[in-house]
Protein backbone atom coordinates (compact mmCIF):
# COMPACT_ATOMS: atom_id res chain seq x y z
CA UNK A 1 0.00 0.00 0.00
CA UNK A 2 0.98 3.19 -0.81
CA UNK A 3 1.92 6.06 1.65
CA UNK A 4 -0.84 8.36 0.27
CA UNK A 5 -3.59 5.20 0.69
CA UNK A 6 -2.83 4.70 4.45
CA UNK A 7 -6.28 5.84 6.08
CA UNK A 8 -6.23 7.00 9.85
CA UNK A 9 -8.75 5.70 11.73
CA UNK A 10 -10.46 8.23 13.81
CA UNK A 11 -12.25 6.35 16.87
CA UNK A 12 -14.40 9.01 17.71
CA UNK A 13 -15.97 8.55 14.19
CA UNK A 14 -16.18 4.86 14.37
CA UNK A 15 -19.84 3.44 14.51
CA UNK A 16 -19.80 0.08 16.69
CA UNK A 17 -23.46 -0.25 15.13
CA UNK A 18 -22.68 0.61 11.43
CA UNK A 19 -21.42 -3.77 10.91
CA UNK A 20 -25.06 -5.46 12.27
CA UNK A 21 -27.09 -2.44 10.38
CA UNK A 22 -25.63 -3.59 7.02
CA UNK A 23 -26.08 -7.25 8.81
CA UNK A 24 -29.96 -6.59 9.01
CA UNK A 25 -30.21 -5.05 5.56
CA UNK A 26 -31.33 -7.68 2.13
CA UNK A 27 -27.96 -9.72 1.34
CA UNK A 28 -25.84 -8.32 4.45
CA UNK A 29 -26.25 -11.35 5.83
CA UNK A 30 -23.24 -13.16 5.93
CA UNK A 31 -20.69 -9.70 6.40
CA UNK A 32 -19.36 -11.08 9.79
CA UNK A 33 -18.06 -14.26 8.07
CA UNK A 34 -15.54 -12.55 5.60
CA UNK A 35 -12.34 -13.39 6.35
CA UNK A 36 -10.38 -10.72 3.93
CA UNK A 37 -9.10 -13.48 1.89
CA UNK A 38 -9.34 -11.34 -1.32
CA UNK A 39 -10.89 -13.50 -4.19
CA UNK A 40 -13.61 -10.90 -3.97
CA UNK A 41 -10.92 -8.14 -5.67
CA UNK A 42 -8.77 -10.36 -7.20
CA UNK A 43 -11.93 -10.93 -9.60
CA UNK A 44 -13.52 -7.62 -9.84
CA UNK A 45 -13.45 -5.75 -12.96
CA UNK A 46 -13.43 -2.61 -11.47
CA UNK A 47 -10.34 -2.95 -9.28
CA UNK A 48 -8.69 -4.60 -12.34
CA UNK A 49 -8.62 -0.73 -14.19
CA UNK A 50 -8.64 0.91 -10.66
CA UNK A 51 -6.81 0.12 -7.28
CA UNK A 52 -8.44 2.60 -5.12
CA UNK A 53 -11.32 0.55 -5.19
CA UNK A 54 -11.21 -2.90 -3.39
CA UNK A 55 -14.27 -4.87 -1.91
CA UNK A 56 -12.23 -6.20 0.52
CA UNK A 57 -10.87 -2.86 1.95
CA UNK A 58 -14.86 -1.63 1.82
CA UNK A 59 -15.88 -4.55 3.99
CA UNK A 60 -13.02 -4.19 6.37
CA UNK A 61 -13.83 -0.83 7.11
CA UNK A 62 -17.50 -1.62 7.23
CA UNK A 63 -16.31 -4.33 10.10
CA UNK A 64 -14.55 -1.27 11.95
CA UNK A 65 -17.70 0.83 11.96
CA UNK A 66 -16.12 3.36 9.43
CA UNK A 67 -19.80 4.85 8.46
CA UNK A 68 -18.91 8.07 7.44
CA UNK A 69 -15.86 7.19 5.27
CA UNK A 70 -17.57 4.40 3.66
CA UNK A 71 -21.16 6.17 3.04
CA UNK A 72 -19.49 9.69 1.36
CA UNK A 73 -16.68 7.80 -0.40
CA UNK A 74 -16.90 8.38 -3.88
CA UNK A 75 -15.67 4.44 -4.52
CA UNK A 76 -18.88 3.02 -3.30
CA UNK A 77 -20.21 4.33 -6.98
CA UNK A 78 -17.74 2.50 -9.16
CA UNK A 79 -19.20 -0.95 -8.27
CA UNK A 80 -20.96 -2.46 -11.84
CA UNK A 81 -23.02 -4.91 -9.75
CA UNK A 82 -21.91 -7.22 -11.83
CA UNK A 83 -21.92 -10.02 -8.85
CA UNK A 84 -18.49 -11.41 -9.86
CA UNK A 85 -17.25 -11.11 -6.54
CA UNK A 86 -20.18 -13.25 -4.68
CA UNK A 87 -19.57 -15.81 -6.86
CA UNK A 88 -16.69 -16.15 -6.05
CA UNK A 89 -16.53 -15.71 -2.30
CA UNK A 90 -15.84 -18.96 -0.46
CA UNK A 91 -18.03 -17.44 2.42
CA UNK A 92 -21.06 -15.91 0.61
CA UNK A 93 -20.60 -12.73 1.41
CA UNK A 94 -23.02 -11.16 -0.92
CA UNK A 95 -20.86 -7.75 -1.47
CA UNK A 96 -23.05 -6.93 -4.59
CA UNK A 97 -25.95 -6.40 -2.45
CA UNK A 98 -24.07 -4.87 0.77
CA UNK A 99 -23.19 -2.34 -1.90
CA UNK A 100 -26.63 -1.44 -2.74
CA UNK A 101 -27.37 -1.31 0.88
CA UNK A 102 -24.29 1.41 1.24
CA UNK A 103 -25.61 3.35 -1.80
CA UNK A 104 -29.15 3.41 -0.69
CA UNK A 105 -28.18 4.40 3.28
CA UNK A 106 -25.47 6.99 1.05
CA UNK A 107 -28.95 8.77 -0.33
CA UNK A 108 -31.07 8.22 2.04
CA UNK A 109 -28.58 10.30 4.43
CA UNK A 110 -27.52 13.14 2.09
CA UNK A 111 -23.83 11.81 1.13
CA UNK A 112 -24.46 10.85 -2.45
CA UNK A 113 -23.35 13.77 -4.61
CA UNK A 114 -26.75 15.03 -6.60
CA UNK A 115 -24.75 15.75 -9.74
CA UNK A 116 -23.54 12.26 -9.44
CA UNK A 117 -26.87 10.71 -9.23
CA UNK A 118 -28.08 13.14 -11.56
CA UNK A 119 -25.71 11.21 -14.28
CA UNK A 120 -26.00 7.97 -13.09
CA UNK A 121 -28.56 6.92 -15.87
CA UNK A 122 -26.21 8.65 -18.47
CA UNK A 123 -23.61 6.59 -16.83
CA UNK A 124 -25.29 3.19 -17.20
CA UNK A 125 -26.33 4.36 -20.89
CA UNK A 126 -23.02 4.91 -21.77
CA UNK A 127 -21.23 1.75 -20.42
CA UNK A 128 -24.34 -0.05 -22.23
CA UNK A 129 -23.37 1.29 -25.27
CA UNK A 130 -19.62 0.48 -25.34
CA UNK A 131 -21.05 -3.27 -24.40
CA UNK A 132 -23.27 -3.44 -27.51
CA UNK A 133 -20.90 -2.09 -29.82
CA UNK A 134 -17.49 -4.50 -28.59
CA UNK A 135 -20.18 -7.40 -28.81
CA UNK A 136 -21.01 -6.44 -31.90
CA UNK A 137 -17.68 -5.86 -32.93
CA UNK A 138 -16.56 -9.29 -31.94
CA UNK A 139 -18.99 -11.42 -33.93
S1 LIG B 1 -13.98 -13.25 -1.15
FE1 LIG B 1 -15.48 -13.23 0.54
S2 LIG B 1 -14.31 -13.85 2.36
FE2 LIG B 1 -12.82 -13.27 0.78
S3 LIG B 1 -12.38 -11.07 1.18
FE3 LIG B 1 -14.02 -11.16 -0.34
S4 LIG B 1 -15.92 -11.05 0.85
FE4 LIG B 1 -14.28 -11.61 2.27
S1 LIG C 1 -20.27 -6.55 -8.06
FE1 LIG C 1 -18.98 -4.74 -7.83
S2 LIG C 1 -17.44 -5.32 -6.31
FE2 LIG C 1 -18.38 -7.21 -7.06
S3 LIG C 1 -17.02 -7.92 -8.71
FE3 LIG C 1 -18.68 -6.71 -9.65
S4 LIG C 1 -17.86 -4.62 -9.75
FE4 LIG C 1 -16.56 -5.75 -8.32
Amino acid sequence: MSAENVEVIVAEKLDPGFCDEIASMPGGGNIRKCFACGTCAAGCPVTSIDDEYNCRTIIRQIQYGMREEVLKSPVIWLCVMCYRCYARCPQQVNFTDIMRALRHLAVKEGYAPVEMLNKEDEFDKKAHQLRREMVKKAQ
